[in-house]
């Protein structure tokens, strides 16, 4: 079933035009980075409201870099995964036209991939919220909560935080490619965070084939996607693009 489903997707991207891809945190799960939401999530041990709100961070710094800096040191270990070596794969052969990444981890650029849309930044780099110098998450000690700037200001990461807006350019770039793609993947999110989780809706309703990928169902499944393939990210991708791979290799068989 999970085969057939593999082949299907390979065949999509294949006969499409365009494809895109919209990835959540289920996508660098294999990179050891937790997601917020479900088993093992960071939800478990933080509440959002109280952690990750933008009026948190400028009321209280020190409690929200709590937060941040867990993040900070996972996301400063993580490597690629099969995964993202896959997207970036299919970039290549010319079969992925661009990722719309809700992670702010920076892994599909680590991977490879040129045409990234970040949608709620990137976590790799930060900024003083005094007097806007910009500085690279890895310059950043954490050893005394929160890090500060030589001019004293609080530094924060470069990411929109839960009651911030979306970078209005991510946004249109983002409406652009969903409306104008003919495959969406949508990888490893949990379809709860808006507005990200509009945009395969925007891609349906303008005709295109929604694939999903994730381990478990989501509020897509049955009715957004247009099917929906279970397991990880890691697993499912590279078996989609090896079969794009060898297709693009022998077109005629
Ligand atoms: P989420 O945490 O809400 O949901 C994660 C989804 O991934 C779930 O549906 C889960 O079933 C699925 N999943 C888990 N492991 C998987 C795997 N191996 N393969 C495929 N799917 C898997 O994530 P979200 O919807 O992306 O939204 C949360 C927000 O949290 C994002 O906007 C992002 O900004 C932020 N976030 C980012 C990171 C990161 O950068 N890696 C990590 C945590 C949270
Ligand atoms: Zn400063």
């Amino acid at each position: 079933m999970t085969e057939e489903l593999i082949s299907r997707a390979a065949r999509d991207i294949l006969q499409a035009k365009k494809v895109v891809a919209l990835t959540g945190a289920g996508m660098s799960v294999e990179s050891n980075i937790a997601p917020f939401r479900g088993k093992g999530g960071i939800w478990e041990k933080y509440d959002p409201v109280e952690y990750a709100y933008i009026d948190v961070l400028i009321r209280n710094p020190g409690k929200t870099w709590i937060l941040l800096s867990e993040m900070q040191k996972e996301i400063l270990k993580a490597k690629p995964n099969p995964g993202h070596v896959s997207l970036a794969e299919l970039e290549r052969l010319g079969h992925l036209s661009s990722i719309i990444t809700q992670n702010v981890d920076g892994l599909h650029h680590e991977a490879g991939n040129k045409n990234i849309i970040e949608f709620h930044g990137n976590h790799r780099d930060a900024y003083c919220m005094e007097c806007s110098k910009r500085i690279k998450a890895e310059m950043i000690s954490l050893e005394s909560l929160p890090p500060r700037c030589e001019c004293g200001g609080v530094i924060r990461p470069d990411v929109v935080f839960f009651g911030e807006a979306i970078p209005h350019q991510a946004l249109t770039q983002s409406h652009q490619e969903a409306r104008s793609c003919n495959v969406m993947l949508v990888i490893g999110t949990s379809a709860e965070v808006q507005p990200a989780a509009s945009l395969p809706d925007i891609a349906k309703s303008h005709g295109a084939i929604i694939i999903e990928i994730n381990i478990e169902a989501t509020a897509f499944t049955g009715y957004t996607s247009s099917y929906f393939i279970k397991g990880k990210a890691g697993e499912i991708l590279p078996q989609i693009v090896a079969l794009v791979k060898s297709a693009s290799a022998n077109p005629a068989a």
